[in-house]
């Protein structure tokens, strides 16, 4: 998704762009990705209509592990005043749309990269069937397991961070409307939401070790784990099949201070993989996009790029990535989401106050909105 943000972002820009990708083709699986405000707007900016895709989102509901609704957030009140709405949207519409918009042949697939070579001139890649390339400048939007990343800044990798998401996109059980909830407890969390066409986004956060035996038995395990949540925990499980729940274990990048060096740029997961925890990851990609397009049309020195577009993101990036992995314990005392008591404590909050906080950390994590 990051790749080919950036691609349209540069190329409305007036660069010439070309995108090396790993697979034969478009990867349109996975589940559906949650957007905020700040991810439409930019999305927009970049010339993607949403419209009629997904599920645009009204409220955000957190509730306790009971099932008891604890604070309500008015997605469309932020709608309103950031100009854009709150959507799901599955993984394939949104890389379809992506895609749809550059001119053809800017995508070569089946181009892994391997080698790089970059010097105060330009930068020369080598994918691993021989081919090379060269250009003024390299993004390396290659996820979190970036071969860019490693070239360029040397071999940290991403953690596990001790949890793993198990999550699904399919046929709804009931009609989750335009709400997305989170439901929060000791075990970990659930959510859900309607992804447009009939379809539910849900998911399950737990401690995970990857030592463990695989799980040929997802189902069986969440509903052990999860046996006593309110409803609609059981609901969910029950429509599901083991082959529905693909498991994602959660990982973490120590977030550089420069994302890049000389004609070398991190972007989205290869800068900053985080936890899908909060739904950040997608959107402080979108981020990466608007701020680097902004710096390679105004820093006047290419070489200057990347301290000036690190500077601007490392921020915001590092605050959404530890958001994200504080939320949920995978082992010792529990945060205090977790705490049913202290959750109970927080339905005091009226809507618009936890609107307003809620939109309060969106414009923080955001250049955008
Ligand atoms: C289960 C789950 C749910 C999530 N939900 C949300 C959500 O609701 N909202 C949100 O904002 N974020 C979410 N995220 C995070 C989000 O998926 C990532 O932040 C996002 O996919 C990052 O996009 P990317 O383009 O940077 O990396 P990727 O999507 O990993 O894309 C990297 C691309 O680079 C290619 N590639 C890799 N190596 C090479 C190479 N050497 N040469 C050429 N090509 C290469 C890969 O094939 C791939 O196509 C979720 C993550 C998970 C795991």
């Amino acid at each position: 998704m990051s790749g080919l943000a950036a691609a349209r972002g540069l190329i409305a820009a007036g660069h010439e762009v070309l995108v090396l990708e790993q697979a034969r083709g478009l990867r349109l699986g996975g589940g559906a990705i949650t957007l905020w405000c700040n991810g439409t707007a930019i999305l927009e900016d970049l010339g993607v209509d949403l419209e009629g895709t997904g599920q645009r989102l009204t409220t955000l509901c957190l509730r306790t592990a009971g099932g008891r609704q604890v604070l309500e957030f008015d997605l469309e009140a932020l709608a309103q005043r950031f100009g854009s709405a709150a959507r799901v949207i599955p993984r394939g519409s949104l890389i379809t749309l992506l895609e749809s918009g550059l001119p053809e042949g800017t995508v070569r697939f089946g181009a892994r990269v391997t080698h790089l070579q970059a010097d105060s001139d330009g930068v020369q890649v080598k994918t691993e069937t021989g081919q090379e390339y060269s250009g003024d400048f390299l993004v390396g939007a290659d996820g979190v397991h970036s071969q860019v990343r490693a070239l360029v800044l040397g071999g940290d990798q991403a953690a596990l961070t001790g949890a793993a998401i198990w999550q699904g996109l399919t046929p709804a059980p009931f009609d989750p409307g335009s709400t997305t909830t989170l439901m929060v407890g000791r075990q970990g969390d659930f959510g859900f939401m309607g992804a447009g066409d009939g379809l539910m986004q849900w998911f399950f956060d737990v401690p995970w070790s990857p030592g463990a035996p695989p799980e040929d038995k997802p189902l069986e395990m969440l509903r052990r784990q999860f046996a006593g949540w309110g409803s609609p925990v059981e609901q969910v499980l029950a429509s599901l099949e083991d082959g529905d729940a693909e498991v994602f274990p959660h990982t973490r990048h120590k977030i550089p201070c420069r994302w890049g060096e000389g004609r070398c740029v991190l972007l989205g997961d290869a800068a900053h993989g985080m936890p899908p925890v909060m739904a950040h990851g997608t959107n402080q990609a979108l981020e990466d996009v608007a701020t680097l397009v902004d710096c390679l049309g105004t820093v006047p020195n290419p070489t200057a790029v990347v301290r000036v577009y690190s500077s601007k993101r490392r921020r915001q990036a590092a605050l959404a990535s530890t958001i994200a992995s504080r939320a949920l314990a995978v082992s010792g005392p529990r945060t205090l989401m977790q705490s049913e008591y202290l959750m109970r404590m927080n339905g005091a909050t009226p809507p618009r106050l936890a609107t307003r906080g809620f939109g309060h950390l969106l414009r923080v994590l955001s250049s955008r909105i």
